[in-house]
């Protein structure tokens, strides 16, 4: 296949961490690709054109995407349902709408009504990222050597597919395709469980006398640490990422209460064994993850 040619005029609905990240990759690897930006807040768009990775931005999503070959939606999930509904009367014919949603099943029930004939979806997930949000905390490097995964609706057009696939080849990200509900599940797992047990471990301080409470933040150890660095991550983003993905979310976190109760259940009767042989497990998969350049 000839190498797919490149987006001429982009826009990027939401200009957070991941949008400006690749902003920033357009502008160093295609400067010739037009990047109109779109945002809630004026004061995003003035820090956005300061920082010099778009080249015009309005606060007007219609407005945005007009004349555009490439829309990627970076806002968190939840606007996607009325922002499709702005913008689907304004896509052009053959245009691709592309996002970065972090749940793909119920993106697709979002997204799919409000697409005009001849405009093809391709939705993505770029699977990088850091706790940090809005344009500033964005950069080009942030998907070297991670994965994205595409998920593309049956008999989508293979060109647009392998368009998108492209661009994040471009930002250094190893892209795989995958079935939606399996894309779901897998991220539960590793991505959203992880979430919610930071959020409730957190909040469970938070709920503590006050006296403990100044000891925990005084001597928070790194275990502690690691978990309020993940629950500092953006509540909006997040809160809609568990509306959105309810029913992976509350298998997985079936199958963790019963491991869980387990756990509970070596501690009390002080069956060293059974902790030992787990702890063993899951110092192998940490290794499995280093190997795999996932750190
Ligand atoms: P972010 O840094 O919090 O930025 C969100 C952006 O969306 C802001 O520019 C915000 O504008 C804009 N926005 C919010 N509501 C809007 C609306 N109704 N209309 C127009 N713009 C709106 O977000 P992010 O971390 O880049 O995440 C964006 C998406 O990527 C989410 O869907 C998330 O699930 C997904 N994702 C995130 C990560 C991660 O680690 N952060 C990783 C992979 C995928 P203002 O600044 O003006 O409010």
């Amino acid at each position: 296949m000839s190498q797919p040619e490149r987006f001429s005029r982009v826009a990027l609905i939401g200009l957070g961490l991941i949008n400006s990240s690749l902003a920033r990759v357009l502008r160093e690897k295609t400067p010739e690709t037009e990047i109109v930006g779109c945002a809630r807040s004026q004061a995003t768009l003035d820090t956005s054109m300061a920082l010099g990775f778009v080249d015009r931005v309005t606060l007007d999503p219609a407005e945005a995407v007009a004349g555009c070959d490439l829309v990627v939606l970076g806002t968190p999930v939840g606007t996607f349902a009325p922002l499709a509904a702005q913008i689907g009367p304004h896509l052009a014919a053959g245009a691709i709408l592309t996002d970065v949603g972090s749940v793909k099943g119920a993106v697709i029930s979002a997204l799919s009504p409000h697409l005009p004939a001849g405009v093809h979806l391709v939705p993505g997930h770029p699977v990088a990222g850091t706790e940090h949000s809005g344009p500033e905390a964005g950069f080009a490097e942030l998907f070297d050597g991670r994965w994205c995964i595409l998920t593309p609706p049956p008999h989508t057009d293979a060109r647009a597919v392998e368009r998108i696939a492209a661009l994040w080849r471009m930002a250094g990200m190893r892209v795989e395709r995958m079935d939606v509900e399996h894309h779901d599940v897998v991220l539960a797992i590793t991505s959203h469980l992880p979430h919610l047990i930071a959020y409730n471990i957190v909040g469970t301080v938070t709920d503590l006398e006050e006296e403990t409470r100044q000891e925990v933040f005084k001597y928070a150890a790194a275990g502690f640490r690691d978990f309020t660095r993940i629950a500092s991550s953006d509540p909006v983003m997040w809160r809609d990422i568990f509306l959105n993905n309810r029913g992976a979310v509350l298998e997985m976190l079936g199958r963790f209460t019963e491991d869980l109760s387990a756990l509970q259940r070596a501690v009390r009767r002080g069956d060293g064994d059974y902790l030992e042989t787990l702890f063993t497990r899951t110092r192998a998969i940490r290794r499995g993850v280093i190997e795999a350049k996932q750190v």
